[in-house]
């Protein structure tokens, strides 16, 4: 798929429905991918800090999640054909999980938020299969636990909800042993869905 580089972040040029259709083949053939969206505080983070822009450099794909990025493809005249952004495309997901059966494990957030966020998903889209959930708040010691947990539920896909800042490292950390088809970070998504 094509990009544009942003201060050397190769951001995705597809619109929502080919994001959609690319991940759909990614479960389809299994193969792992850590998906970032990315708003311009991320993009800051990344040009700052070398550990950041490792973590950018190695991800799948990178999508434009606000308007700042939009408006900087376009200030360097390579523009974006559309705005695709985490909570968008974490709904677009469900959308043809539902049609699909897709398994999805949820990761993140305090433990009643995730609970109501999986339950409100499974009441939207009963054709998906919530093979699990757990609260962001663990430490590293747990980590080993927490990914065995997850391998034995063979999720398509993995939303991570713990902050940017500690999301995207933990699934570039983990992304081999995951072996999930979509490892996303969604911030603080599951408080706004679970309402
Ligand atoms: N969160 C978590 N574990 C942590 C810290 C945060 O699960 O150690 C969750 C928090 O409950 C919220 C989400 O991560 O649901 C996003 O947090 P926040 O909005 O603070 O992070 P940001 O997206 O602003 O980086």
């Amino acid at each position: 798929y094509a990009t544009v580089s942003i201060y050397g972040v190769p951001f995705s040029k597809m619109t929502m429905q080919e994001t959609v259709d690319w991940m759909t083949s990614a479960i389809a053939e299994r193969r792992p991918t850590h998906v970032i969206t990315a708003n311009p505080i991320i993009l800051m983070n990344a040009i700052e800090n070398e550990r950041h822009m490792r973590i950018m450099e190695q991800a799948d794909i990178i999508v434009a999640d606000g308007t700042g990025i939009v408006w900087a493809a376009d200030y360097i005249g390579d523009p974006l054909r559309e705005r695709v952004t985490g909570f968008d495309l974490l709904y677009e997901l469900m959308k043809q999980g539902n049609e699909k059966g897709w398994k999805v494990y949820m990761l993140g957030a305090a433990p009643e938020v995730v609970e109501a966020a999986a339950s409100r998903l499974q009441q939207l889209y009963p054709g998906i299969q919530i093979v699990g959930c757990r609260d962001g708040f663990f430490t590293e010691k747990e980590d080993e636990a927490v990914i065995n947990e997850i391998i034995q539920a063979q999720p398509d896909l993995l939303f991570v909800a713990r902050g940017a800042e500690t999301q995207e490292p933990w699934i570039a950390r983990y992304r081999e042993q995951l072996n999930v088809p979509i490892m996303m970070g969604v911030g603080g998504s599951f408080d706004v869905i679970s309402g």
